[in-house]
């Protein structure tokens, strides 16, 4: 067989497997915190196919891209002089590389997270020996922080708080949490994988939300994702730190390629989504993610609206574009919306379905979903 015969043999075996994935065109897709990444950013990607980041003396150029992508971040994120940061494949890899760092810090190996926290964590307890000391939540489902003094001990290592929970969008009181932290000397971690792209603009649209970020003295460490409301191509996430000296405690000589040592978990890397990201970072800019944030937002009211109106309710009220629906039987609901080709996702612990209103979502598509989901809330007696 020539290549040409092989080729197609195989594209078409392929395109089979792809046939039965959902894909975000369509906007069927109402539960995920990804969304399809920019036009841009799928030429960017496969300009950078062979390019390694973990060989960075081959790709000096794409090294400097990276340096560029997060500088970018620092700036959103307000950083000091002296911080820097690491690129890697997304808010699980961030979170390990905090964490692994504030152990190494303090050579302590407990940390305190909010019960909202993502299930990163739990890799993080297994992985690495750590101590997870769980802090409920209060009313509006933020990290209860009335008690978290008799959280703390000799043993703490850091202190996590979510700017963007995965579940319900809610920021937890991280202007509280970096006072503590400073008070007490210890490592604040901020996870805001999906929050970083959302709540800079969120307060220049006027919300009123907490601050977050490096101008909040005590915060140590934020993640953010660029392949969530980055809107660029998976896998990348990028963790920054405040001092560029940190590193030093999270990395390896390394024997036989370039640079010497090496920082964080992953060896070998793709410049791919990074040079992807960093496209997307500078076609949008930042007037152009305020203006996703705003349409996000605006597509959240126009749909809380219509949820409220079929007689719903809410987890709480959404803090960003993250809504949780309260049901009877979510499992059920969800199941017969994944029969007719839409996709939610279900939050067992809380009783609800959970949907993050990403850019691939318009009002047409509300409107198309909200008339398919209340005749399956009435079959499933939901509402009557
Ligand atoms: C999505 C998310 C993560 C995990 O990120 P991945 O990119 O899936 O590895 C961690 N924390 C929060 C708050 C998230 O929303």
């Amino acid at each position: 067989m020539d290549h040409k015969n092989k080729y197609m043999k195989i594209l078409n075996e392929l395109k089979k497997y792809k046939k039965k994935d959902y894909d975000f065109s369509n906007g069927h897709i109402l539960g995920s915190m990804c969304t399809q990444p920019h036009e841009i950013s799928k030429d960017i990607y496969l300009k950078f196919l062979e390019t390694n980041l973990g060989d960075p003396e081959l790709f000096p150029g794409t090294k400097e891209i990276e340096e560029k992508l997060i500088k970018f971040y620092l700036k959103l994120l307000n950083a000091p002089k002296g911080a820097t940061g690491l690129i890697g494949s997304g808010g699980t890899e961030s979170n390990i590389n905090a964490i692994w760092l504030a152990k190494n810090l303090s050579a302590k190996k407990e940390i305190i997270i909010p019960k909202s926290a993502h299930f990163s964590f739990r890799k993080i307890e297994s992985l690495m020996d750590i101590k997870l000391n769980i802090i409920k939540l209060n009313k509006e489902y933020n990290m209860d922080i009335s008690n978290i003094k008799k959280y703390i001990n000799n043993n703490t290592a850091a202190i996590v708080g979510i700017a963007g929970s995965s579940e319900l969008g809610t920021i937890d009181p991280i202007p509280q949490l970096s006072d503590i932290c400073l008070d007490e000397n210890i490592f604040l971690h901020v996870d805001a994988a999906f929050g970083g792209f959302v709540i800079p603009f969120l307060k220049q649209l006027n919300y009123k939300v907490p601050d977050f970020d490096f101008n909040l003295k005590g915060v140590s460490s934020i993640s953010i994702d660029s392949h969530k409301m980055g809107c660029s191509a998976i896998p990348l996430g990028a963790i920054l730190f405040r001092e560029k000296e940190w590193l030093n405690k999270i990395s390896v000589k390394t024997h036989y390629i370039s640079g010497n040592i090496q920082a964080g978990i992953l060896g070998t890397r793709s410049g791919g989504p990074v040079a992807s990201a960093y496209a997307v970072s500078k076609y949008f800019g930042l007037e152009g993610y305020k203006k996703i944030v705003k349409k996000c937002m605006d597509n959240t009211e126009y749909f809380i609206e219509k949820i409220r109106n079929l007689g719903l309710n809410l987890l709480t009220k959404p803090t960003m574009n993250v809504i949780g629906i309260k049901l009877k039987n979510p499992k059920e609901l969800a199941n017969r919306l994944d029969e007719l080709g839409w996709r939610v996702n279900i939050m067992d612990r809380y009783s609800s379905i959970r949907i993050v209103m990403m850019p691939h979502i318009n009002k047409k598509t509300i409107d198309e979903f909200i008339a398919i989901f209340k005749k399956v809330c009435e079959d499933k007696g939901e509402i009557k």
